[in-house]
């Protein structure tokens, strides 16, 4: 998409609804930093549908997951604010009975109960936060199933914030670009008044590499591959071991799954 496109469908949508979450500078700014990270690369890494699988034994041991929001962070530019009100975040820990809260009952095992476990976007198949999107600024990948976002795109409205079941989605109500504690310069950053959220790695995908809190993972607690190749990692183990997915009841078809 071009350019003057894009801040076609920027001013459309703030005339639309009416109400300017971003200023028009700002906007204007965003429009020249155009990144098209989709462009085909060398030996990318392609599926039919990219898919995660968490191994919840094995995140028992916290030294396994320890890394992978870091690593996740560091790679693209996710700001700190130091506040826990305005955290923006692509991949967390969270407490068992809150991210699989229909599973938990005063009998679990105590382990589980007591541990955290990493929770992300669920590149969910039907994914309620592009329905509700007025600019198109996420839309799921028909190639590969990926939820992406385009920063240039997204008015700020948070109308996708509100349509996430899962909190996979963060408002910058500030800049964040003083907030980055290291700027990676092989990736955008974001401004005042935009949505972000994981993109399952897709940048690193198109270069060849398997996501960065996948790499970052030890004893493969964290396994990416495609769901639609019987062959995959992915298949293997969600053929030999017994699956959860978070408020599968939504409907929402999440595709991070994690073994119990
Ligand atoms: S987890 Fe939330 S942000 Fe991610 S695809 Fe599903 S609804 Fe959208
Ligand atoms: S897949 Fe990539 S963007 Fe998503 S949580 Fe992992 S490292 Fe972050």
């Amino acid at each position: 998409m071009s350019v003057d496109r894009r801040k076609f469908l920027k001013f459309a949508g703030l005339a639309a609804l009416g109400a300017a979450a971003k200023p028009l500078a700002v906007v204007a700014q965003e429009a020249e930093q155009v990144v098209d990270s989709s462009l085909p690369q060398e030996n990318p890494l392609t599926a039919k549908r990219w898919a995660m699988v968490i191994d919840m034994q094995k995140c028992l041991d916290h030294e396994n997951v320890k890394d992978c929001a870091q690593a996740c962070h560091e790679a693209h530019n996710v700001p700190d604010f130091g506040n826990p009100k305005e955290e923006i975040k692509w991949i967390w820990m969270e407490d068992f009975h809150k991210a699989f809260h229909e599973q938990n009952h005063e009998y679990i095992d105590e382990k589980l109960h007591h541990a955290k476990f990493p929770v992300l976007c669920n590149h969910c198949d039907n994914p309620p936060c592009v329905k509700v999107c007025p600019t198109q600024a996420t839309w799921k990948r028909e190639q590969d199933g990926i939820v992406m976002m385009d920063w240039h795109r997204c008015i700020g409205c948070r109308y996708c914030i509100v349509g996430c079941p899962y909190g996979s989605r963060s408002f910058n109500w500030r800049d964040p670009r003083p907030h980055i504690k290291k700027i990676n310069n092989e990736f955008p950053t974001r401004s005042r008044g935009v949505v972000e959220k994981c993109t399952f790695c897709e940048e690193r995908l198109s270069q060849g590499k398997i996501p960065a809190c996948v790499e970052a993972a030890k004893d493969d607690a964290i396994v990416f591959g495609d769901l639609e190749d019987p062959e995959s990692k992915v298949r293997e183990l969600l053929r030999s071991r017994f699956s959860i997915r978070r408020k599968p009841q939504l409907g929402t078809q999440p595709e991070v799954y994690y073994l119990v």
